[in-house]
C-alpha cells in the first residue's frame, strides 16, 4: 500500500509505563530516542497505573452512597499526579499550570461522583465521564514532561479526534470521521515539528459526548490513530518484553518471540498470554502496519512484532517468515500456553446420535449462564459433546444444562451430563501447525513419554493452534514438554 507520509510512528504507553516519575521519565527518554529515526512521532497514553480502577471503584461506591471514598480518591488523584509533576516539570510556571489542571480535573471527578451518589445510579454515559478522567490527567503530565525534556509537544484529548457511536463503555470508532479530524488537528502539529500526545481509551460521539472504548482500550486508540494517520508502525510500550514462548515462571528458558502473525497472536491471547488484545490492533494489522510490543524499561530489546497473516486477511505480503518451507519444521510451534482452573463438561447419550440441535441447545444453555467456552470437542459418533468451562462455573453450568435437557434425561436420550475434576488447557500455537504432517503425533508421543495423560484435544477451529486437556497437576510438565518443540 502507499503511505501518504513516510516515517510516522505511533507510540502507546501503558499505565505502568507512565505510573511513576521514574517510569514516565523513561517513557520520555524512549520518545526522545525515537525522534532520531522517525520523522513524525505521535504518542498515545494510558492513565497512570491503578487510576482507572480507582475511578471505576469510586463510581460503584458512589452509587452505594459512599461519600468518604470520593474525597479520598480526589486527594489520591491530586497526590499521585502532583508527585510526578514535581519531579519531571522543572519550570515553576509550567509546573503550576499543570498542577492547576490536575486540581481542576480532580474536582470534576468529585463533583461527578457526588452527582452519581445523589442519583443513586451511574449510567454508562456518566461512567464514561468519570473513567475518562484518568487519561485526561495523564496526558497533561506526559506532554509537559516531554516539553520539560526539550521536545515540543502538545496534549490532545481524543474527544476532539476519535469519533464514536454512543455505545458508552465500549464505543465503536468511525474511522472516516476520525481520519478527517486527524487531517485538521494532528497533521498541522506534525508539520510544525510537534509531538502530539493523545489520550488513549477515549473518544466522543458526534455531539461531543465523551465515550470510552472499553477497558484496556488505549491499545485500540493507538491502532485507530495508526490506521487513520496512517502510521508506518505502531509501538505498544508495556512492562514486559513482547510475547514470550511460554510463561517464564513455568519455563525458565522461555524467550521473546521476534515475530507473530495476527492469528497466532489471537490464539495466544485467547489461550492465556495477556500481552495484547488482538481485536485492539486489528485496524492497523489489517492495513499491513506492523505492531511492535516492547518494554519501556528495556528499550534496547526488540520485543515482538505482530504482522499481518499471509492469507486473505492481509494487506502486506512477505511478512510470514514462518511459512518459508526451509524454516517450517523449526518454527511449527512458536509458543505454549496454559489456562488452569478449567473443567471439562460432557453431555453424553446414545439417543443423541443424529439428533439435530443438541449442540445448539447445549451451548445455548451454557451461554445463558454468561460462561464462555474456550474449548469444544465432539466425537464423530455424536454420542457425546465435551467442552471446557472455568472450574468455578461448573455448578451453574451443570444446573442450566440439566434444566435445558430435563426431558431428554428423563427419556434417557441423554444418559448423563457430568463434569471432570479440575484440568488445564495446554495450547501450542504456531502457523502451519496443522499443515505439517506428524506434529500431533510427535506432541502426543512426547506427552506420553512424560507420563502425561491427555483427556481431550481440539484442533479444528484454528489453523494455528492445537489445544489439549491434561490434569491440573500435569499442567506445568506439559508446558515444559511442549516447549521443547520450539526451535532454539
Ligand atoms: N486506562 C484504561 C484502562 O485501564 C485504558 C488502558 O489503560 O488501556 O482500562
Ligand atoms: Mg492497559
Amino acid at each position: 500500500m502507499t503511505k501518504e507520509k513516510p516515517s510516522t510512528l505511533v507510540m502507546k504507553f501503558g499505565g505502568t509505563s507512565v505510573g511513576t516519575a521514574e517510569a514516565m521519565a523513561q517513557a520520555v527518554a524512549n520518545i526522545r530516542a525515537s525522534q532520531a529515526d522517525w520523522e513524525n512521532v505521535v504518542v498515545v497514553t494510558s492513565a497512570l497505573s491503578g487510576v482507572t480502577n480507582l475511578l471505576v471503584e469510586s463510581t460503584t461506591r458512589a452509587v452505594r452512597g459512599d461519600e468518604v471514598f470520593i474525597s479520598q480518591t480526589e486527594s489520591e488523584l491530586v497526590k499521585k499526579h502532583f508527585e510526578i509533576a514535581e519531579k519531571l516539570i522543572k519550570s515553576p510556571a509550567q509546573q503550576a499550570q499543570v498542577k492547576q489542571e490536575i486540581k481542576h480535573l480532580s474536582a470534576d471527578f468529585a463533583n461527578l461522583c457526588r452527582a452519581i451518589r445523589v442519583l443513586g445510579e451511574a449510567t454508562p454515559r456518566a461512567m464514561d465521564a468519570v473513567v475518562s478522567l484518568g487519561e485526561r490527567l495523564s496526558v497533561r503530565l506526559l506532554a509537559a514532561a516531554l516539553q520539560a525534556a526539550g521536545a515540543p509537544s502538545q496534549f490532545i484529548e481524543t474527544t476532539h479526534l476519535i469519533v464514536t457511536d454512543d455505545d458508552f463503555q465500549s464505543a465503536h470508532p468511525d474511522l472516516e470521521k476520525t481520519k478527517a479530524n486527524i487531517k485538521t488537528i494532528i497533521k498541522p502539529l506534525l508539520a510544525q515539528g510537534q509531538i502530539p500526545v493523545l489520550t488513549g481509551f477515549i473518544g466522543a460521539t458526534e455531539d461531543g459526548i465523551t465515550t470510552t472504548l472499553g477497558r484496556g482500550g488505549s491499545d485500540y486508540s493507538a491502532a485507530i490513530i495508526g490506521a487513520t494517520l496512517p502510521a508506518d508502525e505502531v509501538w505498544i510500550w508495556t512492562d514486559v518484553t513482547g510475547v514470550m514462548t511460554a510463561d517464564p515462571r513455568i519455563v525458565p528458558t522461555a524467550r521473546t518471540i521476534p515475530e507473530v502473525s495476527y492469528r497466532e497472536m489471537a490464539e495466544l491471547s485467547y489461550f492465556g498470554a495477556k500481552v495484547l488484545h488482538p481485536k485492539a490492533v486489528r485496524p492497523v494489522v489489517e492495513l499491513g502496519i506492523p505492531v511492535r510490543i516492547c518494554n519501556t524499561f528495556a528499550p534496547e530489546e526488540k520485543g515482538t512484532y505482530v504482522l499481518a497473516d499471509k492469507d486473505g486477511r492481509t494487506a502486506k505480503e512477505g511478512n510470514e517468515k514462518t511459512e518459508d518451507p526451509q524454516n517450517a519444521s523449526n518454527q511449527i510451534v512458536k509458543a505454549v500456553t496454559a489456562i488452569k482452573h478449567q473443567s471439562v463438561i460432557t453431555v453424553e447419550g446414545r439417543g443423541m446420535l443424529g439428533v439435530p440441535g443438541v449442540a445448539a441447545r447445549t451451548f445455548g444453555a451454557v451461554a445463558a449462564t454468561g460462561t464462555s467456552v474456550p474449548l469444544i470437542t465432539q466425537a464423530s459418533s455424536e454420542q457425546s459433546i465435551s467442552f471446557s468451562v472455568p472450574h468455578e462455573a461448573v455448578e451453574t453450568v451443570l444446573e442450566s444444562l440439566h434444566h435445558a435437557f430435563t426431558e431428554e434425561l428423563e427419556q434417557r436420550d441423554i444418559d448423563r451430563i457430568w463434569a471432570s475434576d479440575e484440568v488445564a488447557i495446554i495450547t501450542a500455537v504456531g502457523n502451519g501447525l496443522q499443515q505439517t504432517p506428524g506434529v500431533a503425533g510427535k506432541i502426543f508421543s512426547a506427552l506420553g513419554a512424560a507420563n502425561l495423560n491427555v483427556y481431550a484435544i481440539a484442533q479444528g477451529s484454528s489453523a494455528v493452534a492445537i489445544s489439549l486437556i491434561v490434569a491440573s497437576e500435569g499442567a506445568q510438565k506439559a508446558v515444559q514438554t511442549l516447549h521443547h518443540f520450539i526451535a532454539s
